[in-house]
């Protein structure tokens, strides 16, 4: 689970409670100014610099639908972008799918490494007289995360080293706040349900796979000791289905781990007992159309849904799209049902043996629609849709684009890239591990025999890095997202495995 802005930086921004008529007047300007485009820029930044937390939120937010170069984070290693044009493979690229639009293309912010951002911040600096309020307004620059070694650098080139070391320590902090290390653990492959999109089980639909054994786990949670890794996610199947999941759960608590779940709501007692004993960060409900259409799973996801929120657990709905014609309303309305805030999707990527059904990179651009008509309902709502899987931006129409922008999901899609390709690592319950949950090619050997998770990690780079430099159209190439390794477009297991990638393990699932 990650955040784009962490707990402390959603805290520091958290609108004041009691927003008075001046404070709503500021806010209703500062939207339609943001409306007309990027003129609004050095008006939102002086919001930024200011001491009004509910004007420094909202004017971040504008910000960062409005700048999507500086706020969405590189893929490519520091320095790498300015030197090194991306290394495209040919084989496999897309024609066009859809024209880049203006806003992403004429973007006058993009040029000359962020220099008109740089220079309007540096103004902002000079005119702030006291220190703590130089060094607040610097630390809500680390949100920047694409433009934050370009802001450095001007900063010390106008005299202001002080501010950019401040800004180069809290895009530190920040990093470390937003993406901890983690590892993803699927203790039982079996499931109940029979999604033909399931990235996970769609291969085996049979599920042979035998669960974690007990001594499988111990050792599993002995390494993670060892390697000093405090939080696990666990997934499936369905996690829940794990003969021994109350324990599991209790054990996770005795050893003072953190963790997070995805389900399909279809919980038993026990298990549902358990977690409500020993809550999770955060709960991911997949809501799936064989659940949304079968009243009797319905009524029983729902009651989960409310048991957890009932709880004050953070539980999320979460959706796939298979087809543009999907109700995706349905599921908007069943959050709200279920009591839950936030919608997650995503568009069916394929997994790397593409035995599951998937949506083609010539088709994403048929859900925009789709994606408009959930956004705007949402917002109308007061709910948020997050991106769950990557998605081509510029497939989508601008006020959906904004959405995901300002509300941070565009920014952490596909995580695999980070902490040296250690940070989703998924574990099977053989202890055998893939990449992520749809690079599930799987190791040949087990994660315990690794030197930690990011000697783990190192069995996929190669393959990882050269999946993130083979774009997905031929416009990435001169995208000034694509360029700057800043929008993956979509799923890397779209893309054509690397030469190099070291998997001749002979797993039931190759
Ligand atoms: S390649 Fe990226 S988007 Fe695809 S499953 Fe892995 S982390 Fe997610
Ligand atoms: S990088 Fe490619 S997919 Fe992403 S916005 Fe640019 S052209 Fe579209």
């Amino acid at each position: 689970m990650q955040t784009h802005i962490s707990t402390e930086q959603r805290q520091e921004l958290r609108p004041d409670i009691e927003t008075n008529m001046e404070t709503m007047a500021a806010l209703l300007a500062m939207e339609r100014l943001a409306a007309q485009g990027v003129a609004a820029v050095p008006n939102l930044l002086a919001h930024v610099a200011g001491d009004q937390p509910v004007l420094v939120h909202a004017a971040m937010r504008l910000l960062f639908a409005l700048l999507p170069t500086a706020t969405l984070p590189t893929r490519w290693s520091a320095g790498e972008a300015a030197i090194v044009p991306p290394d495209i493979s040919r084989e496999n690229i897309q024609p066009l799918v859809q024209p880049l639009p203006a806003w992403i293309r004429d973007n006058p912010f993009n040029l000359d490494e962020h220099a008109g951002l740089c220079r309007l911040c540096a103004e902002q600096l000079h005119g702030l007289p006291a220190a703590a309020s130089r060094t607040r307004f610097v630390q809500r620059l680390a949100l920047f995360a694409g433009a934050k070694h370009e802001l450095s650098a001007w900063f010390v080139s106008q005299g202001l080293a002080s501010e950019a070391e401040e800004l180069n320590r809290a895009a530190a902090a920040l990093a470390a706040q937003q993406y901890p290390q983690q590892i993803s653990f699927s203790p039982s492959m079996r499931c109940q349900l029979h999604c033909s999109y399931c990235i996970a089980g769609a291969d085996n639909p049979t599920s042979a796979e035998q669960e974690a054994d007990e001594k499988q786990l111990v050792a599993l949670l002995t390494w993670m000791e060892k390697y000093r890794l405090t939080r696990l996610g666990l997934t499936g199947g369905e996690p829940t289905l794990y003969s021994r999941f109350p324990q599991l759960i209790s054990r996770l608590h005795k050893a003072g781990l953190e963790y997070y779940a995805a389900s399909n709501g279809l919980v038993e007692e026990p298990a549902l007992a358990a977690i409500l004993a020993n809550p999770p960060l955060c709960i991911t409900l997949h809501l799936t159309p064989e659940v949304l259409y079968a009243p009797s799973a319905y009524q029983r996801f729902t009651a989960t849904a409310r048991r957890l929120r009932q709880a004050g657990i953070y539980a999320i709905l979460r959706c796939n799209f298979l087809s543009p014609a999907d109700d995706a309303l349905a599921y908007l309305h069943s959050a709200q049902a279920c009591g839950l805030h936030e919608l997650r999707i995503a568009i069916p990527m394929p997994n790397s043996q593409r035995g599951n059904s998937f949506v083609d990179i010539d088709q994403l651009a048929a859900f925009a629609p789709l994606l408009h008509r959930l956004v705007q309902e949402a917002e109308k709502q007061g709910m948020q849709v997050q991106l769950s899987k990557p998605f081509p931006i510029c497939c989508m129409p601008e006020q959906v684009a904004w959405h995901f922008l300002k509300n941070g999901s565009l920014a952490c899609v596909c995580p695999s890239y980070l902490l040296g390709f250690s940070n989703n690592l998924v574990v099977y319950p053989d202890l055998h591990f893939s990449a992520c949950l749809g690079l599930n090619r799987r190791s040949r050997q087990p994660i315990t025999t690794c030197a930690g998770p990011g000697a783990a990690a190192q069995v996929f780079a190669p393959d990882i890095a050269s999946r993130m430099r083979s774009p997905i159209m031929t416009q990435c190439n001169t995208c000034p997202l694509g360029v700057r390794g800043q929008c993956v477009g979509a799923c890397l297991s779209y893309r054509p495995a690397a030469a190099c990638a070291p998997f001749s393990h002979a797993h039931k699932q190759d």
